[in-house]
């Protein structure tokens, strides 16, 4: 019952027709998104990439085409022969793009029929993911994934033209190479030619890009794929991509200036203005005022009210005095019972050292007065919930649990992000009770309309903001070391120099991160261009000659043969177009992502290979249990 396509050639895309075209003959081409039979008249939805537009198979004026609308079914594709004429007034339909007409057809071929998928392309959301995932194919003809896609593609070549245009040039790096420092765990790759050799997917471009800047690129770009080995989330996937770049002789000022303005194209392409140049805050900063280093700027900050209680208070609450006394503010939460406040309990990180107080009407029975300055001083509004997040005197850190900075002590910054990480996860859990702090195309709308009730200020729904002055190391309580905080090539600032050896936890690095609406968009740095100072980093980050020769000894050779200074930066833009596009997971903006559980469900990977494979590939499989 096929029919062969013959000299039929396209002539126009379903959505892009109009009242304009009306009177022209017209050859469309796609898949039946929905069918209706009147009896003599078959209305045919054809879709395509572009949109649907209406065919009307007549029976009396193509008898073999109506014939033919009677067995096709949704999906089937087909080739419509027809006149594009002006709709009845009444029939006009508002609602579609193409709603002032419809095409009379002459002809209908069915080009290929389909096998029933578990669910239609025309439903608008699909619950369950997984069947999504395994049918790819089909989720992806559903509108709103062609639109995440076209915003994608339309995103990724503004970044692009942006980055051309300030004198970047694309190149591409290795992806069979050795290992690059990030601090995740590498995919491997084992060499057919060479016996029990291996080579690295690259977490990054890191290395490369750098020898580009010794190679005299001066300005490098590239929409990279990275691979890293690391548990999924949400906002993670194994293979990602990022807008890596690096300069040479440039000041941060430079990298944050480039940054600034593809971050402005790429977000004009979606409709968003982004005011520049973005905000700044130093790493103790944000700990201080969000108990993150990627703050939510959407939300009102955490508010110090340590003033707020005197000693008889604080000795009652049985809240460590030495440290931060926070309050956290959720606006527009209503009045919550005994029993909804309960059940907001597991959402607390109790094993940070840190406690809370969210019970506002008992506090206020013995305290009344701290009870009173606490809301005043958060700002908060009648149906505000506000939360008090405290230092807890009788809890003692395990060794295992923490890290810390030199500049805020472990356990202010256990407090801190105490408070910041319970602030998200309220604000989550209350987004769905009012409809706001969700990121939309409905939100970016609506955020001018919100404004006034503190959950977006002024009308705009993204908040970009430099985080800077990260610490150079970290401290690892539980190997009693410092760690680099950034990977190794991340130069220090060059006044802290001097106290490398002596008190590390005083040296800032001269990094920098781009946070937006709670993620981090991206990470860069002024690298070490000076083999010296490279080398001291090693030894004081504990990486001994042999180690980093062996790891970057090309690398290190390199960096003799006239470096300059030089620096960089990669965001994820993954990342970018879920913002974007609202999309709640990184899997809706990746054609053919990988499941929670690392699979890719449609191609069915990873799988066992032939032992021929094996053998090529002097490879023995003896599972560790
Ligand atoms: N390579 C770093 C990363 O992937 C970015 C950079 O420092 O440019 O996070």
């Amino acid at each position: 019952m096929l029919d062969f396509l013959g000299s039929l050639e396209r002539t126009h895309l379903c959505g892009a027709l109009r009242a304009a075209n009306a009177g022209q003959h017209v050859v469309l081409m796609g898949w039946v998104n929905r069918r209706r039979d009147h009896g003599n008249l078959i209305f045919l939805d054809l879709r395509d990439r572009s949109g649907i537009a209406q065919i009307v198979l007549d029976k009396e004026l193509t008898p073999d085409g109506h014939a033919k609308g009677e067995q096709v079914r949704p999906e089937y594709v087909v080739a419509v022969v027809g006149k594009v004429r002006l709709r009845a007034p009444e029939a006009i339909n508002p609602k579609m793009e193409t709603g002032e007409i419809e095409i009379e057809a002459a002809e209908l071929r069915v080009l290929n029929d389909t096998r029933l998928a578990p669910f239609s392309p025309s439903e608008d959301a699909i619950q369950n993911e997984e069947v999504r995932l395994k049918y790819r194919y089909v989720d992806l003809r559903r509108a709103e994934m062609q639109r995440i896609f076209r915003l994608r593609h339309e995103i990724t070549l503004a970044i692009r033209e942006s980055l051309s245009k300030q004198g970047f040039l694309e190149v591409e790096t290795p992806i069979l190479t050795k290992s690059t420092p990030e601090g995740a765990r590498d995919f491997l790759v084992p060499s057919r030619i060479h016996a029990g050799e291996f080579y690295a997917l690259p977490q990054s471009p890191q290395i490369f890009k750098q020898i580009l800047m010794i190679s005299g690129f001066d300005r490098y770009f590239q929409i990279a794929r990275c691979f890293r080995d690391e548990d999924l989330r949400a906002d993670r996937q194994l293979e990602f991509t990022q807008i890596d770049l690096e300069m040479s002789f440039p000041r941060r000022e430079h990298v944050f200036a480039v940054v600034e303005e593809f971050m402005a194209a790429a977000f004009a392409a979606a409709g968003v203005t982004l005011p520049i140049p973005f905000p700044r805050m130093t790493y103790d900063e944000a700990m201080r005022q969000f108990g993150t280093d990627k703050p939510d700027l959407r939300l009102p900050g955490l508010t110090d009210v340590r003033a707020a209680f005197n000693d008889e208070a604080i000795a009652t609450l049985q809240i460590d005095p030495a440290l931060p006394v926070v309050a956290l503010r959720i606006p527009n939460v209503g009045e919550l019972s005994r029993k909804e406040r309960e059940e907001n309990h597991p959402l607390f990180d109790q094993k940070k050292g840190a406690k809370f107080i969210d019970d506002f009407k008992r506090l206020a029975k013995s305290f009344p007065a701290a009870a009173a300055a606490v809301r005043a001083m958060a700002g908060a509004a009648e149906g505000d919930f506000v939360v008090v997040v405290a230092g807890d005197p009788a809890h003692h850190i395990k060794a295992s649990d923490t890290k810390f900075s030199g500049r805020l002590s472990e356990r202010e910054i256990n407090v801190y992000s105490a408070a910041g990480s319970f602030r998200t996860e309220l604000a989550k859990k209350y987004a769905d009770r009012h409809g706001a702090f969700r990121i939309t195309d409905q939100a970016v709308q609506d955020a001018a309309q919100r404004s006034s009730d503190g959950m977006i200020d002024g009308g705009v729904a993204f908040h970009p903001m430099w985080i800077v002055d990260f610490p150079m190391f970290e401290y690892d309580l539980a190997t009693a070391a410092w760690v680099p905080a950034h990977h190794p090539f991340t130069a220090p600032y060059e006044a802290d120099m001097a106290n490398l050896t002596a008190d590390p936890a005083s040296v800032r690095a001269d990094c920098y991160d781009l946070a937006m609406n709670g993620l981090e968009l991206g990470s860069g740095s002024i690298r070490i261009h000076r083999k010296d100072v490279q080398q001291q980093i090693f030894s004081s980050l504990g990486i001994s000659d042999d180690e980093a020769r062996k790891r970057f000894g090309f690398f290190l050779d390199a960096l003799e043969y006239g470096t300059p200074p030089h620096g960089g930066i990669a965001l994820g833009l993954d990342r970018i177009v879920m913002l974007l596009t609202g999309a709640p997971s990184l899997r809706e903006v990746i054609a053919f992502p990988k499941t929670a559980k690392a699979i890719d469900l449609m191609a069915d990977a990873p799988t066992t290979v032939t032992e021929e494979q094996l053998k090529e590939l002097h490879i023995r499989v003896a599972l560790r249990s």
